[in-house]
């Protein structure tokens, strides 16, 4: 099929069928390494991947990787950033484990993630937000942040369907607004429009109840501004606690029924489905954090909450996420290339790794996830670290690999 990329004869493709994900023992996952400080984070965690699945399965199973180039490696390989042919294996092959890649503000090329995403129709975007003990958090009780925000992320705002008040189509907009339903607007008026729609509102509902009950979460809270736009956010809400209430009754209970039936009390085995108003909730993750699981949340809302909760735990460079759909995802960090390190072994691999974890609880290989949570858990607790901890640690600061190298250890002492 290809002249740059080998897949190995004893490998066998991950098959993702209506989000249910069927896994061989020898499965291929794609890699691409990422620009700046990519090749570096995305090699260490590869490492630390296969040393948990190693002890966690020994011999019995494996991950077939295989590296498939974007970004600035693919230009000097193809002479294009996101050739062809990684386009076609993505396609194939359906699960990714990306390194950062570099998108410019304002010109140039176009964003291979988001290429990614809309290749994979990856809608959820979903980013577990846990404190480790170690972390400089601006809270006094961090260890109470523990939430996974679902993001809805095909919908809303982010089509980006918008005019600039100048432009013909908003004076268009603004007179068909004005003839047809006595809206009047400022004649210097952009308009921006923001869909929302049941079908895809319904889908990530359905992820994010699917995702609580598989990985033993106690609430579902959905985000909104439903008070104010009462069509896009309100409808959003009440399409999600139809999916809740139709596709799982079994497993769910509203906020309403506990208090009438309940006695303010969730049964237990039960997952808790409420809903908050946005604004609210932004106050109520910083000044009670443990009422908070999995957020599910509109493109917007959940673009802001994630940065926000991120900022809880005092480091959002720890932190891993993936973009999930129906039938594949893609599985990274949340920070991007940190131009200024690349090359230093200076960068810290731990929001790849935690992308590499996420991927692993995918593909229901959950003892394998727990180890690089607990021996991420561990280093940081014997204070190894890399620069960006060390410094506010006040100790010595490990290098990329060597941090890879004590998870390892610690991995192997388990
Ligand atoms: P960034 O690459 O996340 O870096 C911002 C700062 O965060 C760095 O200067 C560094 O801060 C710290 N940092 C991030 N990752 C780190 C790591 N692994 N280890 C240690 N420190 C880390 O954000 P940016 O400078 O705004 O973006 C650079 C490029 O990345 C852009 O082209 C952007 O489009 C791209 N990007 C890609 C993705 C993605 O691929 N998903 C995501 C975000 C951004 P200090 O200076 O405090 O040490």
């Amino acid at each position: 099929m290809s002249s740059r990329v080998k897949i190995p004869e004893d490998g066998e493709p991950i098959v993702v069928q209506g989000g249910v994900w069927k896994v061989p023992n020898k499965p291929i996952i794609l890699y691409i390494e990422g620009d700046g400080i990519g090749p570096e984070i995305t090699n260490v965690a590869i490492k630390v991947i296969n040393k948990a699945v190693e002890k966690a399965y020994k011999s019995s199973r494996e991950i077939k990787w295989v590296k498939v180039y974007a970004g600035e490696e693919a230009e000097k390989v193809y002479g294009n950033r996101f050739p062809e042919e990684t386009i076609n294996l993505i396609s194939k092959y359906r699960v990714v484990l990306k390194g950062p890649l570099e998108t410019p503000i304002g010109g140039g090329w176009r964003s291979i993630n988001v290429a990614i995403r809309m290749l994979l129709d990856a809608y959820a975007n979903v980013r577990p937000v846990k404190y480790m003990p170690g972390l400089e958090s601006p809270l006094k009780h961090p260890e109470r942040v523990d939430m996974v925000i679902i993001r809805e992320n095909t919908d809303d705002l982010y089509r980006g369907i918008e005019w600039s008040w100048d432009s013909p189509e908003a004076a268009k907009l603004r007179k068909f607004l004005k003839d047809e339903l006595k809206i009047e607007l400022e004649d210097d008026t952009g308009i921006g429009i923001k869909p929302i729609s049941k079908y895809k509102t319904q889908r990530v509902a359905r992820f994010a109840i699917k995702f609580a009950i598989e990985n033993k979460r106690r609430s579902v809270t959905i985000m909104h501004k439903g008070n104010i736009m009462k069509y896009t956010e309100g409808a959003f809400r009440e399409w999600a606690y139809e999916v809740a209430l139709k596709e799982f009754r079994d497993y769910i209970v509203t906020e309403e029924e506990v208090n009438k039936l309940y006695g303010g009390k969730v049964p237990p085995g039960k997952i808790l489905v409420n809903d908050r108003i946005a604004d609210n909730m932004f106050q109520q993750i910083i000044t009670r954090p443990e009422n908070y699981d999995v957020i599910l949340a509109p493109n917007l809302n959940g673009d802001y909450i994630s940065d926000a909760a991120g900022a809880l735990i005092g480091d959002i460079g720890v932190l891993g996420g993936a973009n999930v759909g129906d039938t594949g995802g893609m599985f990274e960090a949340v920070h991007g290339t940190a131009p200024k390190y690349a090359g230093k072994n200076v960068a810290n691999p731990t929001g790849i790794i935690r992308g590499g974890e996420l991927m692993l609880r995918f593909m229901g290989w959950r003892e394998a996830a727990d180890l690089i949570d607990k021996a991420i858990t561990e280093a940081i607790n014997q204070k190894k670290v890399t620069q960006d901890l060390a410094r506010f640690m006040g100790v010595q600061p490990l290098g990329t690999k060597e941090f890879g190298d004590a998870l390892i250890e610690i991995i192997d002492q388990f």
